[in-house]
Protein backbone atom coordinates (compact mmCIF):
# COMPACT_ATOMS: atom_id res chain seq x y z
CA UNK A 1 0.00 0.00 0.00
CA UNK A 2 1.36 3.51 -0.74
CA UNK A 3 1.37 6.08 2.11
CA UNK A 4 -2.43 7.80 0.66
CA UNK A 5 -3.55 4.22 0.43
CA UNK A 6 -2.73 3.51 3.86
CA UNK A 7 -4.32 6.92 5.00
CA UNK A 8 -7.41 6.69 3.20
CA UNK A 9 -7.83 2.98 4.13
CA UNK A 10 -7.06 4.04 7.69
CA UNK A 11 -9.63 7.11 7.62
CA UNK A 12 -12.24 5.22 6.68
CA UNK A 13 -11.59 2.73 9.57
CA UNK A 14 -11.88 5.64 11.91
CA UNK A 15 -14.64 7.00 10.23
CA UNK A 16 -16.58 3.50 11.06
CA UNK A 17 -15.31 3.08 14.73
CA UNK A 18 -16.45 7.03 15.08
CA UNK A 19 -19.86 6.39 13.24
CA UNK A 20 -19.99 2.92 16.03
CA UNK A 21 -19.64 5.75 19.00
CA UNK A 22 -22.03 7.86 17.63
CA UNK A 23 -25.01 5.33 16.26
CA UNK A 24 -24.62 2.20 18.36
CA UNK A 25 -27.61 3.78 20.88
CA UNK A 26 -29.92 3.95 18.12
CA UNK A 27 -29.17 0.69 16.92
CA UNK A 28 -30.58 -2.88 18.19
CA UNK A 29 -28.43 -4.07 20.76
CA UNK A 30 -28.86 -8.14 20.04
CA UNK A 31 -27.99 -9.91 16.51
CA UNK A 32 -28.41 -13.36 16.03
CA UNK A 33 -26.77 -15.50 13.47
CA UNK A 34 -26.82 -19.87 13.00
CA UNK A 35 -23.73 -21.58 11.92
CA UNK A 36 -25.05 -22.21 8.80
CA UNK A 37 -25.98 -18.25 7.98
CA UNK A 38 -21.97 -17.46 8.87
CA UNK A 39 -20.89 -20.30 6.97
CA UNK A 40 -22.88 -18.99 4.17
CA UNK A 41 -21.36 -15.97 4.57
CA UNK A 42 -17.27 -16.60 5.63
CA UNK A 43 -16.51 -20.06 4.51
CA UNK A 44 -14.07 -20.14 1.81
CA UNK A 45 -10.27 -21.49 1.16
CA UNK A 46 -7.34 -18.76 2.39
CA UNK A 47 -7.35 -17.25 -1.15
CA UNK A 48 -4.03 -17.22 -2.80
CA UNK A 49 -4.80 -13.84 -4.33
CA UNK A 50 -4.79 -10.84 -3.54
CA UNK A 51 -8.14 -8.61 -3.37
CA UNK A 52 -8.48 -5.19 -3.08
CA UNK A 53 -7.67 -3.53 0.28
CA UNK A 54 -11.04 -1.58 0.41
CA UNK A 55 -13.31 -4.64 -1.18
CA UNK A 56 -12.15 -6.60 2.29
CA UNK A 57 -12.33 -3.32 4.42
CA UNK A 58 -16.08 -3.21 3.07
CA UNK A 59 -16.86 -6.61 3.16
CA UNK A 60 -16.11 -6.51 6.95
CA UNK A 61 -17.63 -3.47 8.03
CA UNK A 62 -20.65 -4.31 6.47
CA UNK A 63 -21.08 -7.75 6.89
CA UNK A 64 -18.65 -8.76 9.91
CA UNK A 65 -18.88 -5.84 12.28
CA UNK A 66 -22.67 -5.84 11.95
CA UNK A 67 -22.78 -9.21 13.59
CA UNK A 68 -22.07 -9.10 16.60
CA UNK A 69 -23.99 -7.85 20.31
CA UNK A 70 -23.31 -4.37 20.48
CA UNK A 71 -22.03 -4.92 24.09
CA UNK A 72 -21.38 -1.18 25.18
CA UNK A 73 -25.02 -0.79 24.04
CA UNK A 74 -27.59 1.20 26.67
CA UNK A 75 -30.04 -2.03 26.75
CA UNK A 76 -26.69 -4.50 27.06
CA UNK A 77 -27.83 -5.72 29.99
CA UNK A 78 -26.66 -9.10 30.74
CA UNK A 79 -23.21 -11.06 31.62
CA UNK A 80 -21.02 -7.95 32.26
CA UNK A 81 -21.32 -5.62 29.61
CA UNK A 82 -18.23 -4.21 27.91
CA UNK A 83 -19.07 -0.14 27.88
CA UNK A 84 -15.97 0.58 26.44
CA UNK A 85 -14.70 4.17 25.64
CA UNK A 86 -13.31 5.99 22.61
CA UNK A 87 -9.88 6.90 23.55
CA UNK A 88 -9.26 3.74 25.21
CA UNK A 89 -10.01 2.05 21.32
CA UNK A 90 -7.63 4.61 19.67
CA UNK A 91 -4.88 3.94 22.02
CA UNK A 92 -5.30 0.25 21.24
CA UNK A 93 -5.30 0.85 17.73
CA UNK A 94 -2.05 2.91 18.48
CA UNK A 95 -0.78 -0.26 20.11
CA UNK A 96 -1.10 -2.41 17.61
CA UNK A 97 -0.38 0.12 14.68
CA UNK A 98 3.14 0.35 16.33
CA UNK A 99 3.31 -3.10 17.53
CA UNK A 100 4.90 -2.56 20.76
CA UNK A 101 6.49 -5.22 22.70
CA UNK A 102 5.49 -4.96 26.29
CA UNK A 103 7.37 -8.01 27.46
CA UNK A 104 10.89 -6.51 28.53
CA UNK A 105 12.41 -3.07 29.98
CA UNK A 106 14.86 -2.68 26.78
CA UNK A 107 12.09 -3.54 24.16
CA UNK A 108 10.13 -0.77 24.93
CA UNK A 109 10.99 0.65 28.63
CA UNK A 110 8.88 3.41 28.35
CA UNK A 111 5.51 0.48 28.19
CA UNK A 112 7.34 -1.31 30.70
CA UNK A 113 7.46 2.33 33.04
CA UNK A 114 3.87 3.42 32.14
CA UNK A 115 2.79 -0.59 33.43
CA UNK A 116 4.68 0.35 36.87
CA UNK A 117 3.11 4.14 36.51
CA UNK A 118 -0.15 2.80 36.53
CA UNK A 119 0.21 -0.18 38.74
CA UNK A 120 0.94 2.62 41.32
CA UNK A 121 -1.88 4.27 40.49
CA UNK A 122 -4.15 0.63 40.95
CA UNK A 123 -1.91 -0.04 44.31
CA UNK A 124 -2.78 3.26 45.72
CA UNK A 125 -6.36 2.73 44.54
CA UNK A 126 -6.85 -0.48 46.01
CA UNK A 127 -4.70 0.00 49.46
CA UNK A 128 -1.90 -2.03 48.34
CA UNK A 129 1.48 -1.29 49.60
CA UNK A 130 3.24 0.97 47.03
CA UNK A 131 6.86 -0.09 47.28
CA UNK A 132 6.49 -3.69 48.42
CA UNK A 133 3.43 -4.46 45.80
CA UNK A 134 3.25 -5.10 42.44
CA UNK A 135 0.86 -6.01 39.41
CA UNK A 136 0.61 -7.17 35.80
CA UNK A 137 -1.85 -6.19 33.44
CA UNK A 138 -3.74 -9.61 31.78
CA UNK A 139 -6.06 -10.23 28.68
CA UNK A 140 -9.08 -10.55 31.14
CA UNK A 141 -10.29 -11.22 34.46
CA UNK A 142 -9.46 -15.47 34.00
CA UNK A 143 -6.16 -14.57 33.53
CA UNK A 144 -5.80 -12.36 35.95
CA UNK A 145 -7.19 -15.32 38.39
CA UNK A 146 -5.02 -17.79 36.66
CA UNK A 147 -1.97 -16.08 37.64
CA UNK A 148 -2.77 -15.22 41.19
CA UNK A 149 -3.35 -18.69 41.85
CA UNK A 150 -0.09 -20.09 40.18
CA UNK A 151 1.63 -17.21 42.72
CA UNK A 152 -0.12 -18.72 45.07
CA UNK A 153 0.77 -22.00 44.83
CA UNK A 154 4.14 -21.08 44.36
CA UNK A 155 4.40 -19.10 47.62
CA UNK A 156 2.34 -21.52 49.87
CA UNK A 157 3.14 -25.16 48.29
CA UNK A 158 6.54 -24.35 46.24
CA UNK A 159 6.47 -28.35 44.27
CA UNK A 160 4.72 -30.36 46.40
CA UNK A 161 0.91 -29.38 46.53
CA UNK A 162 -0.49 -32.84 46.64
CA UNK A 163 -1.96 -31.81 50.00
CA UNK A 164 -3.41 -28.75 49.15
CA UNK A 165 -6.52 -27.37 49.92
CA UNK A 166 -8.15 -24.55 48.38
CA UNK A 167 -11.26 -22.86 49.44
CA UNK A 168 -14.15 -20.62 47.50
CA UNK A 169 -17.59 -20.55 47.65
CA UNK A 170 -20.30 -21.46 45.12
CA UNK A 171 -20.81 -18.12 43.52
CA UNK A 172 -17.32 -17.71 42.84
CA UNK A 173 -17.03 -17.35 38.95
CA UNK A 174 -16.19 -20.16 36.78
CA UNK A 175 -12.74 -19.32 35.78
CA UNK A 176 -11.28 -19.56 39.38
CA UNK A 177 -12.53 -23.31 39.05
CA UNK A 178 -11.07 -23.65 35.45
CA UNK A 179 -7.65 -21.83 36.92
CA UNK A 180 -7.54 -24.58 39.91
CA UNK A 181 -8.00 -27.20 36.97
CA UNK A 182 -5.55 -26.09 34.84
CA UNK A 183 -2.92 -26.01 37.72
CA UNK A 184 -3.59 -29.87 38.20
CA UNK A 185 -5.57 -29.95 41.28
CA UNK A 186 -7.51 -33.07 41.98
CA UNK A 187 -11.21 -32.68 42.29
CA UNK A 188 -10.58 -33.96 46.07
CA UNK A 189 -8.62 -30.87 47.07
CA UNK A 190 -11.50 -28.09 46.58
CA UNK A 191 -13.68 -27.38 48.83
CA UNK A 192 -16.85 -25.05 47.09
CA UNK A 193 -18.42 -23.40 50.36
CA UNK A 194 -22.27 -23.39 50.42
CA UNK A 195 -22.79 -19.41 50.66
CA UNK A 196 -26.24 -18.22 52.83
CA UNK A 197 -29.18 -16.36 52.31
CA UNK A 198 -27.49 -13.24 50.89
CA UNK A 199 -25.49 -15.03 48.85
CA UNK A 200 -21.78 -14.72 50.94
CA UNK A 201 -19.46 -17.01 51.73
CA UNK A 202 -20.96 -18.68 55.14
CA UNK A 203 -17.72 -17.92 57.84
CA UNK A 204 -18.98 -21.29 60.00
CA UNK A 205 -19.15 -23.55 57.08
CA UNK A 206 -15.75 -22.34 56.12
CA UNK A 207 -14.02 -22.80 59.36
CA UNK A 208 -15.71 -26.12 60.01
CA UNK A 209 -14.14 -27.27 56.65
CA UNK A 210 -10.23 -26.17 57.03
CA UNK A 211 -10.63 -27.48 60.81
CA UNK A 212 -11.65 -30.50 59.21
CA UNK A 213 -8.87 -30.32 56.78
CA UNK A 214 -6.59 -29.81 59.61
CA UNK A 215 -7.50 -33.17 61.74
CA UNK A 216 -7.35 -35.05 58.26
CA UNK A 217 -3.30 -33.76 57.82
CA UNK A 218 -4.45 -31.50 54.70
CA UNK A 219 -2.60 -27.92 53.67
CA UNK A 220 -5.56 -25.71 53.51
CA UNK A 221 -3.02 -23.19 51.00
CA UNK A 222 -5.64 -20.96 49.75
CA UNK A 223 -9.21 -18.95 49.55
CA UNK A 224 -10.85 -17.72 46.98
CA UNK A 225 -13.34 -14.90 47.89
CA UNK A 226 -15.27 -12.37 45.81
CA UNK A 227 -15.63 -8.59 45.53
CA UNK A 228 -18.62 -8.47 43.35
CA UNK A 229 -20.00 -12.09 41.84
CA UNK A 230 -21.03 -12.42 38.65
CA UNK A 231 -24.61 -13.47 39.43
CA UNK A 232 -25.88 -11.12 42.20
CA UNK A 233 -22.92 -8.56 42.66
CA UNK A 234 -22.64 -9.51 46.03
CA UNK A 235 -19.29 -9.12 48.03
CA UNK A 236 -18.37 -11.87 50.17
CA UNK A 237 -17.73 -11.00 54.31
CA UNK A 238 -13.53 -9.40 53.12
CA UNK A 239 -12.44 -8.32 56.57
CA UNK A 240 -13.75 -11.41 58.34
CA UNK A 241 -12.42 -13.93 55.61
CA UNK A 242 -9.27 -12.05 56.03
CA UNK A 243 -8.81 -12.78 59.44
CA UNK A 244 -9.33 -16.53 58.79
CA UNK A 245 -6.85 -16.53 56.47
CA UNK A 246 -4.26 -14.94 58.36
CA UNK A 247 -4.83 -17.20 61.69
CA UNK A 248 -4.64 -20.01 59.44
CA UNK A 249 -1.79 -19.05 57.26
CA UNK A 250 -3.40 -19.16 53.90
CA UNK A 251 -3.31 -17.48 50.81
CA UNK A 252 -6.07 -14.94 50.36
CA UNK A 253 -6.97 -14.36 47.11
CA UNK A 254 -9.66 -12.19 46.02
CA UNK A 255 -11.54 -12.11 42.64
CA UNK A 256 -12.69 -8.51 42.15
CA UNK A 257 -13.00 -8.59 38.42
CA UNK A 258 -16.60 -7.67 38.34
CA UNK A 259 -16.88 -5.17 41.59
CA UNK A 260 -13.67 -4.34 42.23
CA UNK A 261 -13.72 -0.68 40.71
CA UNK A 262 -16.51 0.44 42.48
CA UNK A 263 -14.31 1.75 45.53
CA UNK A 264 -13.52 4.40 43.44
CA UNK A 265 -17.36 5.49 44.35
CA UNK A 266 -18.22 7.01 47.59
CA UNK A 267 -20.65 4.57 47.55
CA UNK A 268 -18.94 1.61 46.63
CA UNK A 269 -15.65 2.36 48.94
CA UNK A 270 -17.32 1.12 52.68
CA UNK A 271 -18.71 -2.00 50.93
CA UNK A 272 -15.29 -3.08 49.69
CA UNK A 273 -13.62 -2.46 53.15
CA UNK A 274 -10.95 -5.43 53.63
CA UNK A 275 -10.41 -5.10 49.92
CA UNK A 276 -6.99 -4.17 50.73
CA UNK A 277 -6.11 -7.21 52.80
CA UNK A 278 -5.89 -9.73 49.76
CA UNK A 279 -2.62 -11.13 49.21
CA UNK A 280 -3.62 -11.15 45.39
CA UNK A 281 -6.40 -9.29 43.38
CA UNK A 282 -7.99 -9.54 40.46
CA UNK A 283 -9.63 -6.28 39.00
CA UNK A 284 -10.81 -6.29 35.32
CA UNK A 285 -10.48 -2.73 33.92
CA UNK A 286 -12.52 -4.10 30.45
CA UNK A 287 -15.65 -4.61 32.98
CA UNK A 288 -16.66 -1.01 34.94
CA UNK A 289 -13.67 0.94 34.01
CA UNK A 290 -14.93 1.42 30.34
CA UNK A 291 -11.84 -0.42 28.75
CA UNK A 292 -12.03 -1.87 25.35
CA UNK A 293 -11.40 -5.62 25.44
CA UNK A 294 -8.47 -7.32 26.75
CA UNK A 295 -7.72 -5.45 29.57
CA UNK A 296 -7.63 -7.58 33.50
CA UNK A 297 -5.37 -6.91 36.28
CA UNK A 298 -3.69 -8.55 39.11
CA UNK A 299 -2.50 -6.67 41.84
CA UNK A 300 -0.08 -8.68 45.08
CA UNK A 301 1.36 -7.55 48.28
CA UNK A 302 4.56 -7.94 47.47
CA UNK A 303 5.89 -8.15 44.02
CA UNK A 304 8.50 -10.57 44.32
CA UNK A 305 5.76 -13.49 44.22
CA UNK A 306 5.36 -12.79 41.11
CA UNK A 307 9.11 -12.56 40.07
CA UNK A 308 9.46 -15.66 41.93
CA UNK A 309 6.38 -17.37 40.43
CA UNK A 310 7.42 -16.75 36.80
CA UNK A 311 10.75 -15.57 36.35
CA UNK A 312 12.72 -18.15 33.81
CA UNK A 313 16.56 -16.99 32.15
CA UNK A 314 16.67 -18.79 28.70
CA UNK A 315 19.98 -17.84 26.62
CA UNK A 316 18.01 -16.41 23.91
CA UNK A 317 16.97 -13.38 26.29
CA UNK A 318 20.46 -13.00 28.26
CA UNK A 319 20.78 -9.81 26.58
CA UNK A 320 17.80 -8.05 27.09
CA UNK A 321 17.42 -8.88 31.03
CA UNK A 322 18.98 -5.20 32.22
CA UNK A 323 19.39 -4.22 35.56
CA UNK A 324 17.34 -4.89 38.51
CA UNK A 325 15.50 -1.92 38.42
CA UNK A 326 14.31 -2.58 35.81
CA UNK A 327 11.18 -4.64 34.97
CA UNK A 328 10.59 -7.02 32.56
CA UNK A 329 6.96 -7.62 32.73
CA UNK A 330 7.59 -11.06 31.08
CA UNK A 331 8.85 -12.26 34.88
CA UNK A 332 6.17 -11.04 36.62
CA UNK A 333 3.17 -13.54 34.38
CA UNK A 334 2.43 -16.04 32.08
CA UNK A 335 2.71 -14.35 28.83
CA UNK A 336 5.88 -13.10 27.20
CA UNK A 337 5.38 -11.31 24.39
CA UNK A 338 2.28 -9.09 25.48
CA UNK A 339 0.33 -5.97 23.88
CA UNK A 340 0.75 -2.54 25.70
CA UNK A 341 -2.24 -2.67 27.87
CA UNK A 342 -1.18 -0.16 30.37
CA UNK A 343 -1.61 2.89 27.38
CA UNK A 344 -5.84 2.55 27.07
CA UNK A 345 -5.57 2.59 30.66
CA UNK A 346 -3.23 5.43 30.91
CA UNK A 347 -4.43 7.26 28.10
CA UNK A 348 -8.02 7.61 29.64
CA UNK A 349 -7.34 8.47 33.03
CA UNK A 350 -4.98 11.24 31.41
CA UNK A 351 -8.12 12.38 29.15
CA UNK A 352 -11.15 12.23 31.82
CA UNK A 353 -9.30 12.28 34.82
CA UNK A 354 -10.32 9.75 37.80
CA UNK A 355 -13.25 12.09 39.04
CA UNK A 356 -15.00 11.47 35.74
CA UNK A 357 -14.83 7.92 36.31
CA UNK A 358 -16.29 7.81 39.71
CA UNK A 359 -18.49 9.99 38.65
CA UNK A 360 -19.84 7.32 36.38
CA UNK A 361 -19.41 4.31 38.80
CA UNK A 362 -21.43 5.95 41.46
CA UNK A 363 -24.17 6.49 38.60
CA UNK A 364 -24.50 2.98 37.76
CA UNK A 365 -25.01 2.31 41.42
CA UNK A 366 -27.46 4.56 41.81
CA UNK A 367 -29.45 3.29 38.62
CA UNK A 368 -29.27 -0.07 40.04
CA UNK A 369 -30.90 0.86 43.31
CA UNK A 370 -33.68 3.42 41.58
CA UNK A 371 -34.04 0.44 39.12
CA UNK A 372 -34.76 -1.99 42.41
CA UNK A 373 -36.91 0.85 44.17
CA UNK A 374 -38.90 0.60 40.35
CA UNK A 375 -39.33 -2.74 40.70
CA UNK A 376 -40.70 -3.34 44.04
CA UNK A 377 -43.15 -0.13 43.02
CA UNK A 378 -44.81 -2.54 40.95
CA UNK A 379 -47.16 -5.23 42.17
CA UNK A 380 -45.90 -7.35 39.09
CA UNK A 381 -42.43 -7.93 39.93
CA UNK A 382 -40.22 -9.66 42.75
CA UNK A 383 -36.96 -8.41 43.26
CA UNK A 384 -35.20 -11.70 44.42
CA UNK A 385 -31.60 -9.85 44.94
CA UNK A 386 -31.26 -6.33 45.81
CA UNK A 387 -29.47 -3.82 43.64
CA UNK A 388 -25.93 -4.98 44.88
CA UNK A 389 -22.69 -2.94 43.23
CA UNK A 390 -24.49 -2.08 39.88
CA UNK A 391 -26.28 -5.62 40.16
CA UNK A 392 -30.45 -6.38 40.35
CA UNK A 393 -32.38 -9.97 39.85
CA UNK A 394 -36.15 -9.81 39.60
CA UNK A 395 -38.70 -12.15 38.59
CA UNK A 396 -42.57 -11.45 37.13
CA UNK A 397 -44.58 -12.76 39.58
CA UNK A 398 -47.99 -10.84 40.17
CA UNK A 399 -49.60 -10.40 43.19
CA UNK A 400 -52.43 -13.12 43.60
CA UNK A 401 -51.02 -15.34 41.08
CA UNK A 402 -51.72 -19.04 41.34
CA UNK A 403 -48.33 -19.99 39.54
CA UNK A 404 -46.41 -22.84 40.41
CA UNK A 405 -42.73 -22.59 41.04
CA UNK A 406 -42.28 -24.51 37.79
CA UNK A 407 -44.29 -22.08 35.86
CA UNK A 408 -43.01 -18.90 37.09
CA UNK A 409 -39.59 -20.38 35.60
CA UNK A 410 -41.38 -21.12 32.85
CA UNK A 411 -43.21 -17.79 32.61
CA UNK A 412 -39.43 -15.92 33.07
CA UNK A 413 -37.67 -18.06 31.30
CA UNK A 414 -39.87 -17.06 27.71
CA UNK A 415 -39.99 -13.34 28.67
CA UNK A 416 -36.32 -13.10 28.80
CA UNK A 417 -36.37 -15.19 25.58
CA UNK A 418 -38.89 -13.34 23.43
CA UNK A 419 -36.64 -10.01 24.34
CA UNK A 420 -33.72 -11.19 23.00
CA UNK A 421 -35.64 -12.23 20.33
CA UNK A 422 -36.79 -9.03 19.93
CA UNK A 423 -33.73 -7.77 19.82
CA UNK A 424 -35.00 -4.38 21.44
CA UNK A 425 -32.70 -5.50 25.00
CA UNK A 426 -29.90 -8.04 26.10
CA UNK A 427 -31.77 -9.40 29.14
CA UNK A 428 -30.84 -13.22 29.89
CA UNK A 429 -31.68 -14.83 33.14
CA UNK A 430 -29.68 -16.64 35.76
CA UNK A 431 -30.53 -19.48 38.64
CA UNK A 432 -30.74 -18.27 42.65
CA UNK A 433 -32.25 -20.49 45.01
CA UNK A 434 -33.25 -22.76 41.81
CA UNK A 435 -35.56 -20.22 40.47
CA UNK A 436 -34.96 -18.74 37.17
CA UNK A 437 -34.83 -14.73 37.40
CA UNK A 438 -34.00 -12.22 35.17
CA UNK A 439 -30.29 -10.35 35.78
CA UNK A 440 -29.50 -6.68 34.90
CA UNK A 441 -25.99 -5.65 35.06
CA UNK A 442 -26.24 -2.05 35.21
CA UNK A 443 -22.62 -0.85 34.14
CA UNK A 444 -23.11 1.33 31.40
CA UNK A 445 -23.23 5.37 32.09
CA UNK A 446 -24.97 5.60 28.79
CA UNK A 447 -27.77 3.61 30.22
CA UNK A 448 -30.90 5.61 31.57
CA UNK A 449 -33.82 5.30 33.65
CA UNK A 450 -35.90 5.36 30.37
CA UNK A 451 -34.08 2.46 28.96
CA UNK A 452 -34.55 0.62 32.22
CA UNK A 453 -38.60 1.31 32.25
CA UNK A 454 -39.03 0.92 28.21
CA UNK A 455 -37.66 -2.75 29.09
CA UNK A 456 -39.34 -3.07 32.02
CA UNK A 457 -42.50 -2.73 29.68
CA UNK A 458 -41.29 -4.66 27.04
CA UNK A 459 -40.88 -7.66 29.65
CA UNK A 460 -44.25 -7.33 30.89
CA UNK A 461 -45.88 -7.00 27.41
CA UNK A 462 -44.59 -10.53 26.69
CA UNK A 463 -45.36 -11.72 30.30
CA UNK A 464 -49.15 -10.34 29.70
CA UNK A 465 -49.32 -12.14 26.49
CA UNK A 466 -48.03 -16.10 27.91
CA UNK A 467 -50.05 -15.01 30.87
CA UNK A 468 -53.38 -15.01 28.64
CA UNK A 469 -52.57 -18.15 26.44
N1 LIG B 1 -14.39 -13.07 37.81
C1 LIG B 1 -15.62 -12.50 37.86
C2 LIG B 1 -16.24 -12.19 39.19
C3 LIG B 1 -16.29 -12.21 36.67
O1 LIG B 1 -17.52 -11.65 36.72
C4 LIG B 1 -15.68 -12.55 35.44
C5 LIG B 1 -16.37 -12.27 34.17
O2 LIG B 1 -17.52 -11.94 34.13
C6 LIG B 1 -14.39 -13.12 35.45
C7 LIG B 1 -13.78 -13.37 36.66
C8 LIG B 1 -13.68 -13.47 34.18
O3 LIG B 1 -13.20 -12.33 33.58
P1 LIG B 1 -12.84 -12.28 32.01
O4 LIG B 1 -14.14 -12.53 31.31
O5 LIG B 1 -12.30 -10.91 31.83
O6 LIG B 1 -11.84 -13.33 31.75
Amino acid sequence: LSQEDMKSYGYEVVDAIVEHFVTQNDKLPVVSGSRSEMEKLFLEEAPEEPTDPKQVLNFVLDKVMTKSNIVSHPKSYSFVPGPSNYISAMADSLTAGFNIFSGGWQASPAAAEMEIVTMNWLLKMFGFPQKKGGGIFTSGGSMANLTGLVTARTVKCGDDFSKAIIYLSDQAHSSNIKAIRILGFKKEQIRIIPTDNEFKFSLNKLKNAIAKDRLEGLQPFCLIATAGTTNTGTIDPLSDLAKICKKEDIWFHIDGAYGGFAILSEDGKPLLKGIEKADSLTIDPHKWFYQPYEIGCLLVKRHKWLSGAFTERPEYLRDIEGNTSEINFYDHGIELTRRFRALKFYMSIKTFGLTEFRKAITYNIKLAEATESLLRKSPNWEVISPATLAVVNFRYNPIGNQLSEKELDELNQYISHEVVNSKEALLVTTVLNKQVVLRMCLINPRTTMDDIIDTMNLCEKFAKEKMTV
